[in-house]
């Protein structure tokens, strides 16, 4: 379809993409580096933005789950990819056959790896994952001994070839003392299962976006940043990010579908909660609404970029459409482009009018709506 008849597109400037990846690399220079593209790469296509990574020259991308890997394999995608979720024991076959790279952090899922490795004359790559506060995914042990031998334990099976350990920050955004309690944890583990047992892993990582900015000494020997790629911050006072101009690389676009003059208090959209003042007014209707992504919760709060200028939505956000409010300058005629959120709207302002987060956004952004890459 060509862009200039299509209702509602998302932008996605891989050159963006670009620009962020070397200045997060600029910022890790001596870690490999893992690209999170799960969720469909946070709304911005997995295969595409995968690609681009293994370009430029990525060591490691990371997925949710087995669906996602095999969707980035059968596409041709051939870095290493590490399944950050549990993937269930039925399934562990199909991990062995992609040739991705397990977390495992249960005897369960480790055995049935280790067992369709043997099944296949093949061994299944794993990274152990350490719960060290998250409370999520984990071997859980805060005793550094106790949980040292557990991971020993699973990595000891054979044919599974262990080449990995990490940990995930819960905080790593604004609770410095949280964030080197879990690190301090990790190292204890690792120094525990290399003093005790002889256990070294090639690749220990822990490093999300807000690690990587902010705490040079979680960079390990491989960093592991998701919603910086993309442009964004994990959070509006990441001070490690100054200086580095991250460029969002999604911009959410809709082009105006009629232009009305509305009549002095007429109401405008569902349930009425919006009425024009006394003298009527403009109005451009869109058509973007929350099935697209663009969340309910902004109705009569965020506005849009159009004609050069911002226009305060009107009323409730229906499923397909939306209203905005136009002034009496502006020129605006159906087919006109207006930014939902991107370069011009950063998405966490409206995320913040939204009572969320830019990843949520970011990730909301539906199948419906096509990527157009630039
Ligand atoms: C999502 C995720 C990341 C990336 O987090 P960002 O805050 O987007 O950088 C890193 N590690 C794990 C385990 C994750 O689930």
């Amino acid at each position: 379809m060509k862009l200039e008849t299509m209702r509602t597109w998302a932008e996605i400037r891989l050159d963006h993409l670009e620009h962020n990846y070397r200045a997060l690399r600029a910022c890790a220079p001596n870690s490999r580096f893992l690209g999170v593209v799960k969720a469909n790469a946070y709304g911005h296509g997995a295969v595409p933005v995968a690609r681009k990574l293994e370009q430029l020259g990525a060591e490691y991308l990371a997925v949710a789950c087995l669906n996602e890997a095999m969707e980035l394999r059968q596409a041709g995608v051939r870095a290493p990819i590490l399944i950050l979720g549990a993937t269930p024991e039925p399934l562990a076959g199909m991990v062995v056959d992609g040739g991705f790279t397990q977390t495992v952090f249960t005897p369960g899922l480790a055995q049935a790896l280790s067992q369709a490795a043997l099944e296949r004359g093949r061994r299944a790559r794993v990274h152990v994952k350490v719960d060290t506060g998250m409370s999520r995914l984990g071997l859980l042990d805060h005793d550094p001994r106790q949980a040292a031998q557990a991971v020993q334990a699973l990595c000891a099976l054979p044919n599974l070839e262990a080449e990995g350990i990490f940990t995930h920050f819960a905080a790593a955004d604004g609770d410095e003392g949280y964030t080197m309690l879990q690190f301090t944890r990790f190292l204890d583990t690792l120094d525990e299962l290399e003093r005790r047992w002889g256990r070294k892993f090639e690749i220990r990582h822990c490093a999300n976006s807000a690690a990587v900015l902010n705490y040079p000494c979680t960079h390990l020997d491989m960093v592991r940043p998701g919603v910086a790629l993309y442009g964004h911050l994990p959070d509006q006072g990441c001070g490690g990010a100054e200086g580095l101009e991250l460029r969002a690389v999604m911009s959410l676009k809709s082009r105006v579908a009629a232009v009305r003059q509305l009549p002095g208090d007429t109401p405008v959209s569902y349930g009425c909660t919006h009425k024009m003042g006394p003298q009527g007014g403009r109005v451009a209707v869109l058509p973007i609404g929350y099935a697209d992504g663009l969340h309910r919760a902004l109705s009569g709060k965020g506005s849009v970029w159009l004609a050069g200028a911002r226009r305060p939505i009107l009323g409730r956000v229906c499923m397909d459409m939306c209203m905005v409010l136009l002034d009496e300058q502006a020129q605006v005629a159906p087919g006109d482009e207006a930014e939902i959120f991107g370069e011009r709207l950063p998405a966490e302002e409206l995320a913040q009018l939204a009572g969320t987060i830019q990843y949520e956004l970011l990730c909301a952004v539906s199948p419906r709506v096509p990527r157009v890459y630039r």
